[in-house]
């Protein structure tokens, strides 16, 4: 199994997770941020074209996470798969039957080789989902867009191979933004994005011996950097942050191999 952040932050976000078994390759993509001719440039870059694709997966409603997801499934023939209150506040639009299939926290979801397992997190939208990947041999756990820790969203993430956890802001760069007062307490609040400070609580209690790739991810540009991003985890995991991967709005973070 490996993954593929075609980048990630306010701009957009997309991840491609991918298993190989036997003669059987299964591909979801995370999250759909980009426009269409931009999506197919980044696929290119990992070595892929939108018809390698078995579905896409959003998480919610937010730009940055939908961008061309409805436009792909439509054209392309590609399951949609998200939640009931994210497809209601994307306004219901037209999907040809069968395509558009509704998750649901708890609910597990196969695509070929792949399981994907919804769960809840508290996000500003009507009903978002995180996941976590499994081929059977290996789990990916993904959580950004997360305002704050639950004892649900800890427990779906135990024993990951793998996470891709959001890093969205340092405090205090945040504090010291010129965002209006409104902004920042929105982004840090409850319903809003992970600090690196919360973002390293939440490694520190689901990190263990098996866990072999971190990725800082959905850093906020005016408010982040990378290096603090890495400090924070590396810091919560015993790491070096050298050893933590950081996916970059534009370049996403590369092939990822879990082995
Ligand atoms: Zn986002
Ligand atoms: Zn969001």
């Amino acid at each position: 199994m490996r993954f593929c952040s075609l980048g990630s932050g306010s701009s957009g976000n997309a991840l491609v997770v991918e298993s190989r078994c036997g003669t059987t390759t299964s591909r979801v993509l995370v999250d759909c941020g980009f426009s269409q001719r931009e999506l197919q440039t980044r696929l290119a870059r990992a070595g892929l074209a939108v018809d390698d694709l078995d579905a896409v997966f959003v998480t919610h409603e937010h730009g940055d996470h939908v961008g061309c997801a409805v436009t792909l499934s439509r054209r392309h023939g590609i399951p949609l798969w998200t939640s009931r209150g994210t497809w209601r506040a994307l306004g219901e639009p037209a999907l040809p039957e069968g395509r558009l299939r509704f998750a649901r926290d708890g609910e597990p979801i196969t695509v070929g080789n792949l399981q994907l397992h919804p769960f809840t997190v508290p996000h500003d939208a009507l009903e978002p989902l995180q996941l976590s990947c499994t081929d059977g041999q290996w789990r990916l756990g993904v959580l950004t867009d997360v305002g704050s820790s639950t004892a649900h969203l800890l427990a779906q993430i135990q024993r990951c191979d793998a996470l891709v956890l959001e890093c969205n802001h340092d405090r205090t760069l945040l504090a010291q933004s010129r965002y209006p007062a409104s902004l920042k307490a929105r982004i840090d609040g409850p319903h809003g994005h992970l600090a690196n400070d919360s973002a390293a609580q939440i490694l520190a209690q689901c990190h263990h011996a098996g866990l072999r790739h971190v990725v800082a991810a959905h850093l906020s540009e005016q408010n982040n950097s990378p290096a603090l991003a890495a400090e924070a985890l590396a810091a919560a995991c015993g790491a070096r942050p050298a050893d933590i991967t950081v996916a970059d709005p534009a370049k996403g973070a590369g092939w990822l191999t879990l082995k």
